[in-house]
């Protein structure tokens, strides 16, 4: 897929990075944070140092206590924030190296992310909301609609894609929230307590369409405060104080041969 600054540019061009720079190769990891800190205004160093790496393909919990950092860091991650000190390389972009619109352009094109409060448009049905997934795609309406439709699907949501968010249930909000990161195919999608609002019950069926999609390819990082679900990931980064106190698949591993 070749990223422009304009998705919405069909002038044949020859293909760019965001950053007008050739693509980089399809093997750098997804994630790349390299002695990143977030101090906020006031003086709290939410994140302190951090260094982190995830390949294509991963499937990542980050867990830790409330005020360790983990929405800092998965803001980072998600290029939703710059940090103080060090460096962030998303899908192989410097993040510092980008202008605010080739920020939106990876955001749209690469990342997608879910919350736990699942942030959809009130009023709007569950067919819209989905298809603002693919805003930023240069597709026109009856085709975004489209694959809404097909992302709904995906989800389990096929009589639901009328359904204004207040009609449906808060499991059903969260699929539709996760069809709406899902419907414009990103390398990583980023889910921030996806669970936390949710019975056990629709968390689990969360958590399954989270693995389906882990399962096609996709790159996922989860915050989750939920042990069982946390400890039933493949790779598990613990978070203190603004600092990874561990991580179950240590960086020399994931650069080892
Ligand atoms: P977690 O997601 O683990 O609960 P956060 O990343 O939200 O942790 O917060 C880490 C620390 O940074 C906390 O002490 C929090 O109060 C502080 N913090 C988070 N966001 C802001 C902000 N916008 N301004 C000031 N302090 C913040």
């Amino acid at each position: 897929m070749t990223l422009r600054t304009s998705p919405a540019a069909g002038d044949g061009s020859p293909a760019a990075g965001i950053d007008g720079t050739p693509q980089p190769g399809g093997g750098a990891p997804v994630v790349q944070l390299d002695t990143v800190s977030r101090t906020y205004a006031g003086g709290v160093t939410a994140l302190d140092g951090v260094s982190l790496t995830v390949d294509r393909g991963e499937l990542v919990a980050i867990v830790g206590p409330s005020g360790s950092g983990k929405s800092t860091l998965l803001n980072m991650i998600g290029t939703l924030d710059r940090p103080s000190a060090g460096s962030v390389r998303i899908d192989g972009h410097d993040v510092a190296l980008l202008n605010d619109r080739e920020l939106s352009a990876l955001r749209a094109m690469s990342l997608g992310f879910v919350f736990q409060q699942f942030h959809l448009t009130a009023g709007v049905p569950a067919v819209d909301n989905v298809a603002e997934g693919l805003l930023y795609a240069g597709l026109p309406l009856a085709e975004r609609r489209r694959a809404a439709r097909t992302a709904l699907e995906r989800v389990g949501l096929r009589h639901r894609v009328d359904h204004r968010p207040h009609q449906l249930s808060g499991g059903e909000r969260q699929r539709v929230a996760i069809a709406r990161a899902l419907v414009g195919r990103p390398r990583l999608v980023l889910a921030d307590e996806p669970t936390g609002a949710l019975d056990s019950r629709s968390g689990a069926t969360v958590m399954r369409l989270l693995r389906e999609l882990h399962a096609e390819g996709t790159t996922i990082v989860v915050i989750t405060h939920d042990r069982d679900i946390a400890a039933s990931l493949p790779r598990q980064i613990h978070v203190r104080d603004g600092r990874i106190t561990s991580d179950s698949r240590p960086r020399e591993a994931v650069s080892a041969p």
